[in-house]
């Protein structure tokens, strides 16, 4: 029976992605990071326990990737099908920047410093039909 699972175990909490991302926090100076370190990229302590990282954040800076993603996050798309996406760093709550892709696409929807929310998207099948899925983010409020 095919199913939904994450594409990468420990980017975001599952079967529950509310909860958001997954990342690391150092015991010893605070820094964040994601995804999970075992040792702090600040301080090189290895005193680091995993964090939820929340599902919210600001939009830090952006851009309009308009080339297709490559392998692992490629798609079932085809350069006949390929739309351009955004690509941004959304800054947490936590203050870490944490780049990812957007599910707005033109520069009239992105606006630096913007709520935005985390959410699922499917990147593929594996070949037992299981949809793989990422994370992206998305505008917090609707744009009208
Ligand atoms: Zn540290």
């Amino acid at each position: 029976m095919s199913e939904a699972k994450p594409l990468h175990e420990g980017l975001f909490n599952w079967p529950d992605p509310a909860a958001g991302l997954i990342g690391s926090r150092c015991l010893d100076c605070g820094e964040h990071a994601f995804p999970s370190q075992s040792s702090c990229r600040a301080c090189s302590s290895q005193n680091t326990v995993l964090a939820d990282l929340g599902s919210a954040g600001t939009l830090w800076t952006w851009t309009i990737q308009s080339f297709m993603p490559k392998a692992p996050y490629d798609t079932d798309e085809t350069p006949e099908t390929f739309t351009p996406y955004g690509v941004g760093y959304i800054e947490l709550a936590c203050g870490l920047k944490v780049e990812s892709r957007l599910r707005e696409n033109t520069p009239e929807q992105l606006n630096i410093g913007m709520p935005m929310k985390m959410e699922l998207i499917t990147v593929r099948q594996n070949e037992d039909g299981d949809e793989l899925l990422t994370f992206q983010f998305c505008a917090a409020k609707e744009s009208h």
